[in-house]
């Protein structure tokens, strides 16, 4: 199953004066559901759909999640580890992203004029169906609520700047995600691809991660709780590069989907 989030396509009302809603992929059609299916489905119980289907050109797809936190992993595929010159971390290498970073498909990310190097980074996410800690990695199939695209945008000079990554990772808009959450995905040996307007940037595999799903989930939840909703960015593949204004980017993952986010200037104080 694929669940959205989602406004009415209205020309001329900006997203924000709209109430989002929750919806379900059925046949190209967004079908309404009363409640956020990640906290309030599982397995056992079939989501309600609250309203007619309404045909995917007619609506504006949002992202489709709301975390409470977005948990990170570096340096997670050996080649991109090396194209900047580091080791490969024998453990995973987590940091966070802002909820305040979280964009849906589409969205403009803003460039920031703090910083003169900003890249894409193409990785396949992990949305969170269940509050968990403490979970083995034989358990973490049951925690997981399904999987989604997503793009870990990074201002490059800032990050290598700070020495830590607050900064570099978290500006507004820098958490492209969607566009749906597919509840049935099976991630394994799929084909991760990054295109800047057409030319393709980046392209490798999920079973090219050096910590496995399973692995990485154990490990955040062995130090903070996560709650459903929360996402993981597993990491980015070799090919990382620069975008300016007017780019746009496109992250396809095989059998997900794509997500596509032009680069906008910063208007902010003009
Ligand atoms: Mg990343």
């Amino acid at each position: 199953m694929r669940i959205v989030r989602f406004v009415n396509a209205i020309t001329g009302v900006p997203d924000e004066w709209q109430r989002p809603q929750w919806g379900v992929l059925i046949d190209d059609a967004v079908c309404p559901v009363a409640r956020a299916p990640h906290v309030c489905y599982s397995s056992e119980d079939e989501i309600e759909v609250s309203g007619p289907p309404q045909p995917l050109d007619q609506v504006r797809l949002l992202a489709p999640v709301t975390p409470t936190k977005v948990a990170c992993v570096g340096r997670n595929y050996a080649e991109h580890a090396a194209e900047f010159g580091n080791e490969a971390p024998p453990e995973p290498l987590i940091f966070l992203k802002p909820p305040t970073t979280i964009v849906g498909p589409d969205a403009p990310v803003v460039y920031p004029t703090l910083s003169e190097r900003v890249d894409h980074e193409g990785e396949l996410a992990v949305v969170v169906g269940r509050r968990c800690r403490h979970v083995s990695e034989s358990d973490v199939a049951g925690v997981i609520f399904g999987y989604t695209i997503a793009n870990d945008v990074t201002a490059r000079d800032l990050q290598r700047k700070d020495g830590q990554w607050t900064r570099g990772k978290g500006f507004d808009t820098f958490g492209p995600i969607g566009p749906w959450v597919d509840t049935d995905y099976d991630h394994s040996g799929r084909t991760l691809r990054c295109w800047v307007n057409g030319e393709l940037r980046q392209e490798s595999n999920t079973d090219l991660m050096i910590h496995s799903v399973a692995r990485i989930v154990s490990y955040v939840t062995a130090f903070m709780t996560l709650v459903p909703g929360d996402v993981i960015m597993t990491g980015t593949p070799a090919g990382v590069g620069p975008v300016r204004p007017g780019d746009t980017m496109v992250v396809a993952i095989e059998g997900l989907g794509e997500l596509s986010n032009p680069v906008v200037a910063d208007s902010f104080g003009s």
